[in-house]
């Protein structure tokens, strides 16, 4: 587990002045990576750090030599077209190229006017999914969402027996996941009202998924478990993640192999990757109560109960094309945490692995649906509407049970406690279009 250094130090300032805003979600102690281009253009993609509402353009901070040993190495990485061999390289040359870019930045560092020339405005720069994504799998860790799901599936037997012991999950498609801002087209596929013969459709009950995805680092041999007191070391990092979902279609196929086309059609990430190293003052206490079981040996440790889990706020916004027109701002749908997951990343890294299935750089998790216990913290429509049952107020006299066509989803999310800078995630967008 990563611990804090002088680069989480809430006191630091930075000579990017948007940097030093409260409400900014890329303070110093944060430096998250994406991959960028100026936006229109047809530039090289390459990786970037944000800071404020700047970019640092890693390509230019390569091209001038700027950094050199063990970041140097490091930023000639994460200055590739995609993030993958970055990834590959470690816990080591991660912490090395964060900490060489917080003393740049600093206030006061001797480096700014050199470091003023590498900086672009998040505001002309357009992005793509940062890594290229092998393998997508995605959980199910909210057992308040797989209770909530299981009750409209199954009311007699919401949660299944395994739920408890076993990190459920399954493997998802990388081709269609797509990068804030993706839009995408109702889909087709078999619906099944009643009791009737199946027909070829477009969906009628689509829905989003609040979910985070987390990046897979150096990786395992195959055949090669990765036991869970190793599993930190293999996080790069985490960014927002929407499982867009076709509920009417999943309810007909996912029984006996697990969701297909109802989930395959699109996955939006948002642009930037926040470090597990930068979320490091924010970890907090995994705990199972003593009235479930305990987990298998190979899923605990000291530190995964110590500080498995991550305190990561997270908010669903819906727009609709009516507010869109009417210049109003999307209302909130829903909040919650991560830290009310009932598997950690430590833990699914480990259970992914022990039958020696290999994890390679750039490899994405998506941690299934967040619902918290609470009122309002549902992480989907097909919760907070109770199966379609359940018109959701979301003002001015609209209501969604499921999404219409052109509604736009937006995720944000964001850390923040005493005796630490506030960071965040960014967003999350993607708009439905008409079938
Ligand atoms: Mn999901």
């Amino acid at each position: 587990m990563t611990l804090t250094n002088e680069t989480h130090d809430p006191s630091l300032r930075s000579w990017v002045e948007s940097a030093n805003a409260r409400t900014t979600d890329f303070p110093i102690q944060n430096l998250p990576f994406a991959v960028f281009r100026r936006r229109g253009s047809d530039e090289n993609w390459r990786g970037g750090v944000a800071i404020g509402d700047q970019v640092v353009d890693l390509a230019r901070v390569l091209a001038a030599g700027a950094l050199s040993g063990t970041a140097g190495d490091a930023l000639a990485a994460a200055a590739e077209p995609c993030l993958n061999r970055f990834m590959g390289l470690g816990a080591d040359a991660w912490s090395a190229l964060r900490l060489a870019l917080s003393r740049s930045l600093r206030e006061g560092a001797p480096a700014r006017s050199t470091w003023q020339a590498f900086l672009v405005a998040q505001a002309d720069v357009e992005f793509r999914v940062p890594a290229r994504v092998g393998d997508y799998t995605d959980f199910y860790t909210s057992i308040h969402h797989a209770t909530n799901v299981g009750r409209l599936f199954r009311p007699d037997n919401p949660l299944l027996p395994n739920y408890r012991w076993v990190p459920i999950g399954y493997h998802g498609r990388a081709s269609s996941l797509g990068v804030s801002g993706q839009s995408f087209r109702r889909p087709h596929g078999q619906l099944r009202a009643g009791t009737d013969d199946p027909r070829l459709a477009a969906s009628q009950r689509m829905d989003y998924e609040l979910e985070l995805g987390v990046f897979v680092g150096p990786g395992n041999a195959a055949g090669e478990a990765i036991p869970i007191e190793a599993a930190e070391r293999h996080v790069f990092g985490i960014c927002l993640l929407n499982d867009w979902s076709a509920r009417d279609i999943q309810a007909w196929e996912y029984q006996p192999l697990g969701p297909f086309l109802s989930k395959n059609f699109a996955t939006t990430v948002s642009p930037w990757i926040v470090t597990a190293e930068a979320l490091a003052p924010f970890r907090v206490r995994w705990e199972r109560g003593a009235d479930d079981p305990q987990p298998l040996p190979y899923l605990d440790s000291q530190a995964n109960r110590d500080a498995g889990a991550y305190d990561i706020r997270l908010e669903v916004r819906l727009e609709t094309d009516r507010m869109r027109r009417e210049g109003r701002s999307a209302p909130v749908l829903s909040r919650t945490s991560f830290r009310h997951a009932y598997w950690t990343v430590a833990q699914m890294v480990a259970h992914h692995t022990v039958n020696g299935c290999n994890l390679e750089p750039g490899d994405l998790f998506g941690t299934g649906t967040q619902s918290g216990p609470g009122e309002g913290e549902a992480g989907s429509l097909l919760e907070l509407s109770q199966g379609g049952k359940q018109p959701v107020a979301i003002g001015d006299g609209e209501t969604r049970t499921f999404l219409e066509d052109g509604d736009a989803v937006i995720f944000r999310g964001w850390c923040e406690r005493d005796g630490a800078a506030r960071i965040g995630f960014g967003e999350v967008r993607g708009t439905l279009l008409a079938a």
